[in-house]
């Protein structure tokens, strides 16, 4: 009688996504490992104003939306050389479009969550999927407070009563805190978010966080950012696909209606329209 041999169909693939994931944490080691050897001292703020002003003057053109400011992938380059790795990306996980735009140039960056404890669940499975997708370095920022000792400590359920308190202590301050460790942090802030931020420049000097800040998709649209994640396959937040254009935390955010304001559902019915981090 002959011998029977079992096969395990799905062996193959197992073996295949293994490979991949040690491939993965290799590269991600070994780009660490650079780093921390060739990582230098902060500049001083002197310093990286004087080379704000000169990126601002070499990206900008002939002006805010001119044709010839620099493209995104401009502004991320010149980013690379003048800054090497000490680069944060803030990221709110309603899309992966930053850091992957940021990361075919600086592999493996560090990407700031601002882990406030009030997310939707959509919004830490899109952090969690693109740790385990992305060649980028997800860095959770922690408020002082877990949200049990801040509702101890100033009562339920302050977003209610305080918003730009609890955004100060949740949001602000943490992210300054990570921030003194960097050169230059990016942001997915763009001009047609909200009439406040329509004089974004892509080069900025950060005075409140001292550190240069660049915007490389101020020049995009919300079509332009979709596009690219559809061209890219860029991990989008489901929510935005269920009424949420902006996503912030649970409490304070809203589904707005077709045609509606896109910001509209963000602390909607207070007259609060950012959260700090960009004003
Ligand atoms: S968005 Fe709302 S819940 Fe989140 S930190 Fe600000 S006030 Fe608090």
């Amino acid at each position: 009688m002959s011998e029977q041999t079992t096969t395990d169909p799905l062996a193959a693939l197992r073996a295949a996504a293994r490979a991949k994931a040690e491939q993965r944490e290799a590269s991600k080691a070994a780009h660490h490992a650079e780093r921390v050897e060739h990582g230098r001292e902060k500049r001083s703020l002197d310093e990286l104003r004087e080379i704000a002003r000169r990126g601002a003057a070499e990206l900008a053109g002939s002006g805010i939306g001119a044709d010839d400011e620099a493209t995104a992938e401009q502004v991320i380059a010149w980013a690379a050389r003048e800054f090497g790795t000490s680069v944060a990306v803030a990221c709110s996980m309603a899309d992966a479009v930053l850091p992957h735009v940021v990361a075919q140039q600086v592999p493996w960056v560090d990407v700031l969550f601002l882990d406030t404890g009030y997310h939707f669940a959509e919004t830490v499975g899109t952090r969690d999927a693109v740790e385990q997708q992305m060649d980028v370095t997800i860095v959770d920022v922690k408020p002082e407070l877990t949200v049990a000792e801040q509702d101890a400590a100033h009562g339920k359920d302050l977003f209610g009563r305080d918003p730009a308190l609890c955004c100060q202590m949740r949001k602000v301050e943490p992210l300054h805190r990570t921030l003194a460790g960097y050169e230059v942090w990016v942001t997915g802030v763009r001009r047609d978010e909200a009439p406040t931020r329509t004089s974004t420049p892509l080069v900025t000097f950060d005075e409140k966080n001292g550190l240069v800040k660049i915007n490389p998709l101020a020049a995009w649209s919300f079509d332009d950012l979709l596009a690219y994640a559809a061209k890219h396959q860029v991990i989008l937040n489901p929510l935005l696909n269920d009424g949420y254009p902006s996503i912030g935390c649970l409490p304070c955010t809203r589904r707005v209606a077709p045609g509606e304001d896109p910001r509209a559902g963000r602390w909607a019915g207070l007259d609060k329209t950012e959260c700090g981090l960009h004003v």
